[in-house]
C-alpha cells in the first residue's frame, strides 16, 4: 500500500520507501562483515519488525537464520505500558548464539532493554541491535544501538510494519497520521 492509497489519512510522508531501504541496506552491508563466519541469529519482535527484517536479510551477503519473538509493551494505541510480557516466544535455542535484534523502533527503550537482558540471561554469545528508527527524545532505559538507523522526532509514525491499532502496517513507507484518525486518545 501507497501513501496516496490513504491519503485521507497521512498528514506527511517521514521516510520515503527508497530511503528505509537504503538505510537498512548500509546496514546489513556493515553486519555481514561484522558476523562473517559467526552464524548469526536474526531476531525481529513481532509485529512491527517484519518488514524490517524481510529487507534487512535479505540485504545481508552472509547466511543467517531467523526467528521472532511477541511481545506485548504497547496496548492498541500509541502509549507505552511500562511491562513486558511474552506473547510468542522463540522457537530457537540461543544459547552461544550471536544474536542481532533487528528493530523497527526505539521509543523508551524499554522493550529493547528487557530482550537484550532476556536474550543474555538465555545464554546467548553475544547480543547486539539494529534499530531502523530511533526517537532519542523519549528515550527511558539507556540501550546501546550498534547499528543505528535514522533519528526521528516526538510524532507517533506509522507504516512500514509499524502500526496504530493494527492498521496501516502494509504502508510501504514510513508516515505520520493526522491527529483526528486518533483523536480522543492521550498521546
Ligand atoms: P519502546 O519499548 O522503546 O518504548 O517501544 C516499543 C515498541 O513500541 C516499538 O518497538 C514499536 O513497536 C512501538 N512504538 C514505539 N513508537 C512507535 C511509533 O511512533 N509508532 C508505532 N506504530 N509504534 C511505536
Ligand atoms: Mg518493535
Ligand atoms: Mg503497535
Amino acid at each position: 500500500m501507497r501513501i496516496a492509497d490513504v491519503q485521507e489519512d497521512i498528514d506527511h510522508e517521514l521516510v520515503s520507501k527508497e530511503e528505509i531501504h537504503t538505510i537498512i541496506a548500509k546496514a546489513a552491508a556493515q553486519a555481514s562483515k561484522d558476523y562473517a563466519g559467526k552464524d548469526p541469529l536474526l531476531i525481529a519482535v513481532l509485529k512491527g519488525a517484519i518488514n524490517t527484517l524481510a529487507v534487512f536479510s535479505q540485504e545481508m551477503s552472509i547466511p543467517c537464520q531467523l526467528d521472532f519473538m511477541s511481545l506485548s509493551s504497547y496496548g492498541s494505541g500509541t502509549k507505552s505500558s511500562g511491562t513486558v510480557t511474552i506473547r510468542q516466544d522463540l522457537s530457537t535455542d540461543v544459547r552461544g548464539r550471536h544474536i542481532l535484534i533487528v528493530e523497527d523502533i526505539v521509543d523508551s527503550g524499554r522493550t529493547l532493554d528487557w530482550l537484550v537482558k532476556e536474550l543474555k540471561r538465555r545464554g546467548a554469545a553475544s547480543v547486539e541491535i539494529f534499530a531502523l528508527l530511533e526517537k532519542p527524545s523519549r528515550r527511558e532505559v539507556e540501550v546501546d544501538v550498534k547499528y543505528p538507523g535514522l533519528e526521528i522526532p516526538d510524532e507517533f509514525v506509522v507504516g512500514f510494519g509499524l502500526d496504530y491499532d493494527e492498521r496501516y502496517r502494509n504502508l510501504d513507507s514510513i508516515a505520520v497520521l493526522k491527529p483526528e484518525v486518533y483523536q480522543g486518545e492521550q498521546a
